[in-house]
């Protein structure tokens, strides 16, 4: 999976804040973990900022993607009806990271 063929498949994902959809240059990839891609986005439309994890299969590429920020992820944890596997793996992967991306994506383990 290459970086911009993950920013291509963020243009059809919305901002969760106002709606406004992604440009190619509003998404930058922090890096990835195995098939789970991290991402920074920004919306030009209401200035939100957000961190994207993206759980990307190779096979199905195209089917996106979690667009909450780790406060959002929270928040939706007990929200009724999410049926987002990725999400709650995220959680999962948020309560046991510590922040640090750059020995995340070393491939080092913690
Ligand atoms: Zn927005």
């Amino acid at each position: 999976m290459e970086e911009a063929t993950i920013k291509k498949l963020m243009t059809s994902a919305k901002c969760s804040g106002c709606g406004q959809r992604y440009e190619i240059d509003d998404i930058e990839v922090i890096g990835h973990h195995d098939e789970l891609w991290f991402m920074s986005v920004f919306c030009m439309a209401c200035h939100a900022h957000y961190l994207v994890a993206a759980n990307v299969d190779e096979e199905t590429a195209g089917e996106v993607v979690t667009d909450l920020s780790v406060a959002e992820l929270e928040k939706f944890r007990d929200a009724d009806g999410l049926k987002a596997d990725e999400v709650l793996d995220m959680h999962d992967f948020l309560k046991e990271f510590d922040g640090d991306f750059s020995r995340l994506f070393s491939g080092r383990k913690a």
